[in-house]
């Protein structure tokens, strides 16, 4: 049996290289860029009027004339007029190219307009050269890069994409998983149990949390049988990058996953981990390259152990890892045996300092406690009493709000 921190060594000596894919910008979102954003012109593109109101030269006005001869409208997607002479001004409207010969913008607000043909307009405002013109290339420079690969593309970054006319975007491509849960007991979601019988939850659970990287797993079951999880098995290993497996890799007699997966050559690099729960959790990896991540059956464990160590080595993979958090109990906790224990937590957020609440289920069974609880908070091995205040790394499942 390996500690914590072992198993996540052995889990992050193996990688996979994950290809690109062209996706067009409206379903780019969530997904992880490829590529570089650069620029394609100046940001803003031209001088741009940030007011609805009157351009002017800021000249006129500093050798004393506050009334300006209004000789046109520009209205946003117009080409620039000219400013005739220094006394006139042109209506201008936000989104608008600065006139030539202008160089700031007084609002409506601000003037006071005159006349029917010969319209004047007149400041009440003291001005400030260059005011409400965003000016060329002052957020960036054509060619700079706006967004580097490996960013998770959200709303910002797809406006950006938009501004600079990609239409597709090349983005990761998200590895090919399956999920297989293993057991006689289970049925699908939609059948109605035998009194002996369950529903399978854990390929629903790991499914949804998979869609984080827009993964679309694959989804099997197979029965307590040796020579059917070998058949099984040895098919996926060819297909998948990355096998999920649940259950069938305990004591029982009927846990035959790490007997299959020894079988078809699957090295393992463990077998059991130094915690609770989850302690049963098989690893290994094949030649094809593919990836086994064979979990304990029960919910709780099952998802524990996907938190912890798949959750962060795909994030790796996507380069958007970054470590845990760290939370403080809110209460003393006492821990008996010698294992790193993961218990349920509550979390709340208070003045920038993380709370992490124990939310105590009834073992790794009991799958409805984690619906009331937010994350498992990691308390190290060697130790069995945690007191207060005291602070631990927190795998939370879900966005920390306040
Ligand atoms: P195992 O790891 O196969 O010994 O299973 C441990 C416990 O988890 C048993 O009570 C199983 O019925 C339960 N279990 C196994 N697979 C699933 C699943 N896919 N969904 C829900 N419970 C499961
Ligand atoms: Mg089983």
């Amino acid at each position: 049996m390996i500690t914590v921190a072992a198993a996540e060594r052995l889990i992050n000596d193996h990688t996979l290289e994950l290809e690109s894919e062209l996706v067009s910008l409206v379903h780019a979102g969530g997904r992880v860029l490829k590529e570089t954003i650069r620029a394609d012109r100046d940001f803003p593109p031209f001088n741009r009027v940030t007011m609805d109101g009157i351009a002017i030269n800021f000249d006129h006005w500093k050798q004393g004339g506050a009334d300006f001869l209004i000789q046109g409208t520009q209205a946003a997607g117009s080409p620039p007029l000219k400013i005739d002479s220094s006394n006139c001004a042109v209506e201008v409207m936000t989104g608008a190219v600065l006139p030539e010969g202008a160089d700031t913008i007084i609002p409506y607000e601000v003037i006071e307009i005159s006349g029917e043909s010969n319209r004047r307009a007149t400041l009440q405002v003291v001005p400030k050269k260059g005011q409400n013109v965003h000016m060329q290339g002052t957020d960036r420079l054509e060619g700079a890069t706006i967004i580097k690969p490996w960013t998770i593309l959200g709303a910002p970054e797809i406006g950006v994409a938009a501004t600079v006319g990609k239409s597709t975007l090349k983005v990761v491509k998200p590895p090919l998983v399956a999920i297989i849960a293993t057991g006689d007991e289970l049925v699908a979601v939609d059948q109605t149990p035998l009194p002996h019988q369950i529903r399978s939850s854990n390929a629903a659970t790991l499914a949804d949390a998979l869609h984080r990287w827009k993964i679309e797993p694959d989804l099997f079951h197979i029965v307590d049988d040796l020579n059917g999880t070998t058949d099984k098995l040895a098919g996926l290993l060819e297909k998948y990058h990355i096998l999920i497996l649940s259950g069938g890799v305990s004591m029982g007699k009927f846990d035959y996953v790490p007997q299959a997966l020894e079988q078809l050559q699957v090295t393992r690099h463990f077998h059991k981990i130094r915690q609770r729960p989850g302690k049963p959790f098989w690893f290994g990896s094949h030649k094809s390259g593919t990836v086994v991540f064979a979990f304990p059956g029960n919910p709780v464990s099952s998802f524990m152990c996907f938190n912890r160590y798949l959750k962060p080595w795909l994030s790796k993979l996507f380069k958007l890892h970054k470590p845990p958090l760290m939370a403080q109990l809110t209460e003393d906790l006492h821990f008996e045996p010698d294992l790193t224990y993961f218990a349920q937590v509550k979390v709340e957020l208070d003045q920038g300092s993380i709370l992490a609440q124990p939310v105590v289920g009834h073992g790794s069974g009991d799958l409805a406690n984690l619906v009331d609880a937010d994350g498992f908070l990691e308390l190290p091995g060697g130790k069995n009493h945690f007191s207060k205040g005291e602070l631990y790394p927190l795998y939370s499942y879900r966005n920390l709000r306040s």
